[in-house]
């Protein structure tokens, strides 16, 4: 009994590694050509491959993963909070911001993380360095702003969330405690003063929606701007910082990074987000529009 499981084990060992990406739909996402990439430059045997799986047929999937030799992989939408009943337990980012992105296995059980602030942080590190401020303002209180604003906590930043729906916002700011305020978009002209950074976690800007409403004129010189937004990659709202002297930060180099923990935990090797990488997906992206 002992010796087959070891033998088992070294079979499932030896297969090729396979990671998903699981949504509905899933023909929009970028990340088989991200994840495709690293598997081809690092020289890997192992494949990434898009999972539609409707939310009633979700039960089903996660009950075959073991016997199809995957190892984990992406979530988005509309299962990131669906999924949660389906693992063993959520990291502490997961766990913060209630939805899950990316799934591992440890010791033989599924793991939900979120890597989205990670890879907010990781980007804002690589191309604002310095940036560290006392206090920013995030636009939003969805998904993505939930993201960002567990990150900017983790590195004890002040975080004024502005919503259109002040509900929202102090919903997610009741979830974070101290060190999370709410306000309405009213406030937003007395608010944009206080921030060293100002980051933009609505759907404002997005192809096919209105830019962002904002006259950026109160905010302070020095504070940095960014965008999660990377369709298009020069939104309205980075281009007018950019034009009164703001550094800026772009949406695209979060999506890159917040890619890199879940490839490393499924292929052991951590792969690194290089020039490259950005101008295979800024093709891509580039070519949507
Ligand atoms: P979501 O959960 O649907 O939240 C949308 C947010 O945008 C809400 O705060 C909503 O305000 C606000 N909003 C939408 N339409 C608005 C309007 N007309 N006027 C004012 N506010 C409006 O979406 P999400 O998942 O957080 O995504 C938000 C954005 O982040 C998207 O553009 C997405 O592409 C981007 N994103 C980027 C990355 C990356 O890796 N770079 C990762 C995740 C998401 P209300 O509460 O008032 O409705």
């Amino acid at each position: 009994m002992e010796r087959s499981a070891t033998v088992a084990d070294r079979a499932s060992a030896e297969r090729p590694k396979r990671a998903f990406v699981l949504g509905y739909p899933v023909a929009h996402s970028r990340s088989p050509l991200l994840h495709g990439h690293w598997l081809r430059t690092l020289g890997l045997d192992g494949s990434y491959e898009r999972a539609e799986v409707a939310p009633e047929a979700l039960a089903g999937f996660f009950a075959r993963l073991p016997a199809e030799g995957f190892v984990g992989g992406n979530v988005t939408v509309p299962h990131k909070v669906a999924v949660i009943p389906h693992v063993a337990q959520l990291d502490p980012a997961a766990q913060a911001i209630g939805a899950v992105n990316t799934i591992w296995t440890e010791a033989g059980a599924l793991v939900g993380g979120n890597t989205d602030a990670a890879g907010f942080l990781a980007h804002l590190d690589a191309s604002a360095p310095g940036w560290e401020a006392d206090e920013a303002v995030v636009l939003g209180a969805g998904g993505a702003a939930r993201a960002v604003v567990y990150g900017l906590r983790e590195r004890g930043v002040r975080v004024h969330l502005v919503n259109r729906t002040l509900g929202a916002a102090e919903t997610l700011a009741a979830r974070f405690g101290r060190g999370v305020e709410a306000h309405a978009m009213a406030a937003l002209p007395t608010v944009l003063g206080r921030g060293g950074l100002l980051v933009n976690a609505t759907a404002l800007g997005m192809q096919g929606k209105p830019p962002l409403p904002i006259d950026l004129a109160p905010l302070r010189r020095d504070a940095i701007v960014y965008d999660i937004v990377y369709v298009p990659l020069d939104t309205a709202l980075l281009t007018e910082a950019r034009a009164r002297g703001h550094r800026t930060v772009d949406g695209l180099g979060m999506l890159l990074h917040q890619a890199v923990p879940g490839f490393a935990r499924w292929f052991g090797h951590t792969p690194a987000v290089t020039p490259e990488l950005r101008a295979l997906i800024e093709a891509d992206v580039r070519a949507q529009r």
